[in-house]
């Protein structure tokens, strides 16, 4: 996962959550889909970039119910988010979610997967310093 600066910067700009960002936020409202169980809307910033690849499109699923790990859905909202995944894996998608108790998730106690497309050719080389994020692409 990689933030230019200036997406870094509006990514921070969102007022923090006091108890979980997405119970809090109108996920519906931001919502390509809506299912049973779960919310599939646009990342509100995108990721620059993902494996060395510009991304192109940045998904979540984001189960309606607020748990931190799938483990804690029934078997009907498991298999519904598989069913996104696997939708959205056959058309080109990176699937990934962050573990239980990860330093790198943002919102923490709310479970949520990342369906990340890219552009398939990778960057020739990437230099990569950490906050406040600098990227020089050759
Ligand atoms: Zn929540």
């Amino acid at each position: 996962m990689f933030h230019y600066r200036k997406t870094f910067k509006t990514y921070n700009s969102f007022p923090k959550a006091t108890t979980c960002a997405f119970c809090e936020d109108d996920l519906a409202g931001r919502s390509i889909e809506i299912t049973e169980h779960a919310y599939l809307m646009p990342n509100r910033v995108f990721y620059d970039l993902w494996e060395q690849r510009e991304v192109i499109d940045h998904l979540l699923i984001v189960p309606k119910q607020h748990v931190a790990s799938l483990s804690q859905l029934d078997s009907d909202a498991k298999l519904q988010i598989m069913e996104i995944m696997a939708e959205y894996e056959s058309r080109g998608y990176n699937v990934y979610a962050r573990a239980v108790g990860s330093k790198q998730r943002t919102v923490a106690s709310h479970q949520h997967t990342h369906l990340i497309k890219t552009k398939p050719q990778q960057a020739n080389a990437v230099l990569a310093m950490q906050k406040p994020y600098i990227l020089v692409k050759f």
